[in-house]
């Protein structure tokens, strides 16, 4: 299905802007909604899953218009919200069996056949008779993925699922979303780079409520090509330094050194070598010109 966002805005009660005037397009693919913590990202996911309203903005959803028609986005909406928190003492296969009674599937055959299904998909059939509440972190999501895959979905939202994951179970989460298949969009809502750029065709970055870049990963890393350069530093002064005098991006400690990756149109010299885009530098690049652009206006 394809999703039209125009002109979202949000203001919490408190005060805070959490999306300002936000439109993003989404088509049936996997599409990675990027961006650090405090972004707007859950407001956003939230926003679709009908679970919040908007101070103003439109989304439609193929033929469904999102913010009027709400059970008609949550008959084909699955959802594995940031806060996954109840865990009872319910088994896997019995709390499955549970939501998917919920979610309208009558029929006990048809019941079993989609619920075993789903926990061979997520690798839980060896633990399906074992409390959730000793579950952990990893199958914790496999079954959040579980659940919001019952009932067949049109559209899937995943937000921030492999936070807290370690590699192998990280790497296993990835496995089973790239299994979900095609002819399903799914919004996957991160602020790991990595997540997006080992899934997602497309891509959005947000920070602070609004769409610094909407594209395909590929694309953002050609328009930096040949403009990225890395040096090592020793000390905390020369890293001072380069950061006065050069666009640095990032820095990261390698045995104790600071590497030092800068944006520059053409040679920078001082013995800076070129070297390849990456996705994390489309992402820093973005957010330190929304910052600077920010604190420029402000
Ligand atoms: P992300 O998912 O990208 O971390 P959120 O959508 O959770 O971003 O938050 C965006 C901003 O809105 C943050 O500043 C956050 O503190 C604030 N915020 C989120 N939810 C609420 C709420 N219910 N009430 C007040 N402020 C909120």
């Amino acid at each position: 299905m394809a999703l039209a966002i125009h002109n979202l805005s949000k203001t919490y009660p408190n005060g805070v802007r959490a999306l300002k005037d936000l439109s993003l397009n989404i088509g049936n693919e996997m599409f990675g909604l990027l961006g650090p913590n405090g972004a707007g990202k859950s407001s956003l996911m939230r926003t679709i899953a009908t679970l919040q309203d908007p101070d103003s903005g439109t989304i439609q959803l193929d033929e469904i218009n999102v913010l009027k028609d709400k059970s008609a986005v949550r008959r084909v909406l699955g959802y594995l919200p940031q806060e996954f928190g109840v865990y009872p003492k319910m088994s896997a296969l019995e709390m499955l069996h549970h939501l998917a009674i919920m979610k309208g599937i009558a029929s006990k055959a048809e019941r079993n056949q989609m619920v075993d299904a789903l926990l061979n998909q997520t690798n839980l059939w060896a633990a399906r008779k074992k409390s959730l509440s000793t579950y952990s972190g990893g199958m914790k999501q496999r079954f959040g993925i579980a659940q919001a895959l019952l009932a067949n979905p049109k559209l899937i939202i995943v937000d921030e699922p492999t936070a807290g994951l370690d590699p192998a179970e990280r790497n296993r989460f990835l496995n089973l979303l790239s299994s979900i298949g095609s002819n399903v969009t799914v919004i996957l809502s991160t602020h790991i780079v990595e997540d997006v750029r080992e899934l997602c065709p497309r891509m959005a970055i947000i920070a602070n409520g609004e769409v610094l870049l909407e594209g395909s990963p590929a694309s953002a890393l050609e328009a930096l090509r040949g403009k990225i350069y890395s040096k090592v530093v020793a000390t905390d002064d020369e890293l001072r330094a380069l950061e006065s005098s050069f666009n640095v991006i990032s820095t990261h400690l390698v045995g104790g050194l600071h590497e030092v990756r800068i944006h520059a149109d053409s040679s920078p010299g001082q013995e800076f070598r070129p070297v390849d885009s990456g996705l994390e530098d489309v992402y820093f690049l973005n957010l330190t010109h929304h910052a600077a652009r920010s604190a420029a206006i402000n």
